[in-house]
């Protein structure tokens, strides 16, 4: 046998226990402990560092004071994924790193894990927290049902608009769905909150439907008033090297993919696991193959920690797991054998005088049986090919403050565009494109 993978590495209740939530939900109490906590900034540097302006003082005070409800309230009626954006988003970097809490002393108020735990309340209960407007007649499409076509669709909808979204696979969510790592979006989270949002009426949701397939941009701007498009990223970049498509060489978000979809028993994994990226993917597939079994999982990276897109929690997140984070080292061959990986032959970089990253010429080889590419994913603007094409601007479709493209009634957001592809910020795309659309039917 030249690589050992195999399913069921460890058996399916210590895979359960391995799956179980990075941040479990806070008890009543601890989110009573925790909202008496906040200090009610008058400024709330937290606020101004939310993508989606969430008052996040405004719902810390509701729930201190027992109104679930109304705190939920607050947080959806900006960020209709706030329930996601609570366990997923890098608070560390966003809103928690800026509350003024955060001293040698004191960590900062868990504002993630309180916007769940109002989230959840409503989501649990069922309590619909918002009503259509009277129906204004017109027609939207909205293409691609990620967080940021979602939110689009959601705010069109409450604006009285009606909605088409067309999604290419059979179930929407996008990468709420299919990407985000399981141990962050446990059961059925995210269908859960699709069906919230489209619970509000308004929205007809398409899918199996994409678009440059089965129709094209010319044709939905024919037959709606406008246009939102939210592709995501719909390619992967490759690595340039020999032997890539050999047995045992995945693309990260493809495995992930299946980790969100199938019985994490059935699913291969290898001994000797290694992942090349510094990114939440990289990190995202490390974890996971580590939680199933794998017995070594090594995450190289070819620049230093401190370039990393991981963000440092990311980065613990793996180390605890016991991922091993090897930086400065870059892919130079993939060895086989019968088209079998068999190993990975790294060269150590540097940076030059004019701050190039060049290989040293020294090598290292690891051992794998799985070897997963985690470099980055990118937009493949095909689909939009039509008689008229929104302009592109390093490699995404380009936009104005208001999500606008270059065609009059064409909008887009999320990761299609640029940005710092988060969920929070795909969500704020939508939501601001919708204003800017509604402003575009009722003013022209
Ligand atoms: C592995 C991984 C882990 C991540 N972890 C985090 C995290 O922890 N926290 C965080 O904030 N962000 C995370 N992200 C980023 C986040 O998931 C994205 O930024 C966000 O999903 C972008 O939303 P979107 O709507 O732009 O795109 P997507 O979520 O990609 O949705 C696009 C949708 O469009 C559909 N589509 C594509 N092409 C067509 C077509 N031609 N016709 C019709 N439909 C089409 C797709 O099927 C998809 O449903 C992660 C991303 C990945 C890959
Ligand atoms: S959406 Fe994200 S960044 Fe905004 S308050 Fe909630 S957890 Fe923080």
């Amino acid at each position: 046998m030249i690589a050992d993978i195999r399913c069921g590495r460890l058996d399916p209740e210590e895979i359960r226990q391995n799956f179980s939530e990075l941040h479990p939900p806070l008890t009543e109490l601890q989110a009573i402990q925790e909202s008496a906590r906040c200090l009610f900034c008058h400024d709330a540097p937290c606020t101004e560092a939310c993508p989606t302006d969430i008052d996040i003082p405004g719902f810390i005070r509701k729930i201190a004071s027992g109104n679930l409800t109304g705190a939920a309230k607050t947080i959806l009626g900006e960020n209709i994924m706030g329930n996601t954006c609570g366990n997923v988003c890098p608070v560390e970097e966003l809103c928690e790193q800026v509350c003024v809490k955060n001293t040698a002393e004191e960590k900062p108020v868990v504002i993630g894990q309180l916007q769940r735990y109002a989230t959840d309340h409503v989501l649990e209960n069922w309590i619909q927290l918002f009503k259509r407007a009277p129906v204004s007649g017109k027609k939207i499409a909205v293409v691609g049902g990620g967080p940021a076509g979602l939110s689009c669709a959601h705010r069109l909808a409450m604006l009285g608009h009606n909605v088409t979204i067309y999604e290419s696979r059979d179930e929407p969510g996008g990468l709420n769905e299919y990407g985000l790592a399981a141990y962050k979006m446990l059961d059925n989270r995210a269908a859960r909150e699709v069906a919230y949002i489209l619970d509000i009426g308004g929205i007809n949701l398409e899918t199996g439907k994409t678009l440059g397939e089965d129709f094209d941009l010319a044709q939905l701007r024919r037959q709606y008033d406008a246009v939102f498009i939210g592709l995501g990223h719909n390619s992967v970049k490759t690595l340039g090297i020999e032997n890539e498509n050999v047995d045992g060489v995945y693309n990260a978000v493809d495995f992930i993919e299946l980790i969100r979809q199938e019985e994490l028993s059935t699913l291969p994994v290898g001994r000797n696991v290694v992942v090349i990226g510094g990114g939440n993917t990289a990190i995202d597939i490390a974890v996971q193959i580590k939680k199933l079994g794998a017995e070594t999982v090594t995450m190289v990276y070819r620049r230093g920690f401190d370039e990393m897109g991981a963000t440092e929690f990311e980065q613990q997140v793996a180390q605890t797991n016991g991922v091993l984070i090897r930086t400065h080292a870059q892919p130079h061959r993939i060895l086989s054998e019968n088209d079998q990986l068999t190993a990975v032959e790294f060269e150590y970089t540097e940076k030059s005088a004019n701050g190039q990253l060049a290989g040293t010429g020294e090598t290292f080889v690891l051992p794998a049986d799985q070897l997963f590419k985690a470099i980055g994913q990118a937009l493949d603007a095909a689909p939009l090919d039509s008689d008229e094409k929104p302009e592109a601007s390093g490699g995404r479709i380009k936009v104005d403050e208001f999500q606008h493209t270059s065609l009059p009634d064409v909008w887009a957001g999320g990761d299609c565009t640029a940005g710092k592809d988060l969920t929070v910020t795909a969500v704020q795309d939508g939501k601001i494109a919708a204003l800017s659309i509604n402003e575009y039917l009722n003013h022209g």
